[in-house]
């Protein structure tokens, strides 16, 4: 990829900064429509917001609540593309609202019956009423005082930062460059237009200055930043909010069903939904003071997911039950510069033009990228004067794509490229062995990661290629020393590399640790 950067001749058709679901998605619109297409993330790919997600691939039943029937229309559509396109990573989860007053069951059935209407035939199941005794049978841990029955419904589950992994590498097979750790410093103007950007290689420092005839800025919580970068007097326009996660054993909640709390105390929706054999338990909603790469939960909303939690399940969860906490920060969108024009695509998301012709596309969820980066494109073509192509990833499958990965047991996830994976294990049986008594990561997903999606850390490895970080952050420390080594002989590093990797995963995830025993220091 360094290689495709340094010998591209010419200006790119688009420079794409920051790679998360947005850059990405844009990235694979891009170069699957033929044109020439250069993502840069300053970290790792989904460092972001993007591998902090709640794992919903859905409608968001809470804007029908709010009447916004086109935004949850559109979410729909693309819920069923993304199943269409990613069976590997995406499936159907069913979901049940607890009832605990008499009322809530009609009022929640009707709106989730609509949910259903809405979906038509890309719907994924059929809400229906349970009784107090079918709700007990789908969630044998739910809190059965006061229950008097459920509403049952489906939607989409999937994994988030393997997802985005799957999409950069979809990006490259169309032509695409991608680099992680290379980082946008600087915009380049000519005539008072954007004409490029300047960036850094993190790895090596060297420095780039980088032709384009658009720009897109797709850096979610930190796109403040890079507008600020073309114009220091840009009014911001994020209102950044952080919302947490805790994960807990698979005992609180045994079964496949989730639980959604369509409305808390304070009025947020919380699910806690089986995941990976772990417990997701979120979300919460706190207005934060700007953009981080490593947002950290605060004791409030901790105590609050687990007071919560424990009022809709028989056996309380407490702090020392956490195997991992971790928070992501919400791009929501306040208002734009006056005398700027803000093409509002949906009330979701938004596409912003700047008068040097910065396009910035930020808000959305997950679940949408597709249809913001198929809108930002159309756009960000005409800006770049370009012929005008059509977009074709309603049907581009992702890398990975596989309809039956059951047979891929715990490398399910990797759909099509699982098969490669075993022949890896087959071929050395080092990389058979598990890198943790507990779980069944094994060495060669290391191998995998380094040599096929672009791993360039233990964290890269042990927080979004595997998911060890969100489901056991004390597990995923003691297997650090192994995926350090195992790194260092592929990526061709000395000694005092791994010791050095050892150490910052370390430290960062024992900020994913809510408490319980120390945590000794594991050396490489
Ligand atoms: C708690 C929470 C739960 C959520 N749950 C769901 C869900 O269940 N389903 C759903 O559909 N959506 C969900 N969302 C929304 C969804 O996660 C986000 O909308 C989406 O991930 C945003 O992606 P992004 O690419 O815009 O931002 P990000 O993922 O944050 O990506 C931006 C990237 O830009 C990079 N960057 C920043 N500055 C620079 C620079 N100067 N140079 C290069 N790179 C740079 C960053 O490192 C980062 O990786 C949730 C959001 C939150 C906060």
């Amino acid at each position: 990829m360094v290689r495709a950067l340094e010998s591209h001749e010419g200006p790119w058709d688009f420079v794409i900064v920051g790679g998360g679901a947005t850059g990405l998605g844009c990235a694979i619109d891009a170069s699957s429509r033929g044109y020439s297409a250069l993502l840069l993330e300053q970290h790792d790919f989904a460092k972001g917001t993007s591998s902090r997600s709640t794992k919903l691939v859905h409608g968001g039943v809470r804007y029908l609540k709010q009447g916004n029937v086109a935004l949850v229309l559109e979410a729909l559509k693309e819920r069923g593309l993304l199943l269409k396109n990613a069976p590997h990573l995406v499936h159907d989860l069913p979901f049940v609202v607890p009832n605990y007053t008499w009322w809530e069951g009609p009022y929640y059935g009707i709106g989730l019956k609509m949910y259903d209407l809405l979906a038509g035939r890309s719907g994924f199941g059929r809400s229906k009423h349970l009784s107090k005794e079918e709700t007990i049978e789908r969630i044998p841990t739910i809190e059965p005082d006061g229950l008097d029955g459920g509403v049952i419904y489906y939607d989409g589950q999937f994994d988030d930062a393997r997802l985005a992994i799957n999409m950069a590498q979809t990006a490259a097979e169309q032509g695409g460059v991608l680099l992680n750790y290379v980082r946008v410093t600087g915009v380049l103007k000519k005539d008072e237009e954007v004409a490029g950007v300047r960036a850094v290689d993190e790895e090596t420092g060297k420095e780039y200055e980088i032709g384009a005839k658009a720009v897109i800025n797709a850096t979610g919580a930190f796109t403040d930043a890079v507008r600020a970068m073309d114009d220091p007097s840009a009014k911001p326009m994020i209102i950044p909010s952080q919302g947490v996660h805790i994960v807990l054993d698979r005992s609180f909640l045994p079964g496949d069903t989730a639980i959604m709390v369509p409305k808390t105390d304070d009025g947020r929706i919380l699910f806690a939904i089986p995941w990976h054999d772990r417990v997701l338990v979120g979300t919460t909603d706190t207005p934060v003071d700007g953009a981080s790469l490593e947002p950290r939960p605060t004791e409030e909303e901790i105590e609050f997911l687990l007071v919560h939690t424990a009022r809709y399940l028989t056996r309380d969860p407490g702090p020392e039950d956490i195997l991992s906490t971790f928070a992501g920060i919400r791009p929501l969108v306040g208002v734009a510069s006056e005398g700027e024009e803000t093409a509002s695509v949906s009330r979701d998301h938004t596409l912003h033009i700047a008068p040097s012709g910065l396009i910035t596309i930020t808000g959305g969820k997950w679940t949408t990228y597709r249809k913001m980066a198929e809108d930002t494109i159309d756009q960000a073509a005409l800006i770049a004067d370009l012929e005008d192509r059509d977009c074709v990833t309603k049907s581009l499958r992702l890398h990975g794509y596989h309809e039956n990965t059951e047979p891929f047991g715990a490398l399910a996830s990797y759909g099509s490229d699982a098969p490669e994976l075993e022949a890896l294990m087959r071929d050395d049986e080092r990389y058979g062995e598990p890198l943790h008594p507990d779980h069944a990561v094994v060495a060669a997903q290391v191998v995998w990661a380094a040599r096929h999606e672009a791993a360039r850390t233990v964290e890269d490895v042990l927080a979004r290629r595997t998911r060890m970080l969100l489901l056991d952050a004390r597990a995923s420390i003691a297997m650090a020393p192994r995926v350090a080594r195992l790194l260092a002989e592929e990526l061709g590093r000395d000694e005092a590399w791994q010791q050095g990797q050892v150490e910052s995963y370390a430290s960062l995830a024992r900020g994913y640790l809510a408490s319980g025993p120390p945590v000794s220091h594991p050396t490489a």
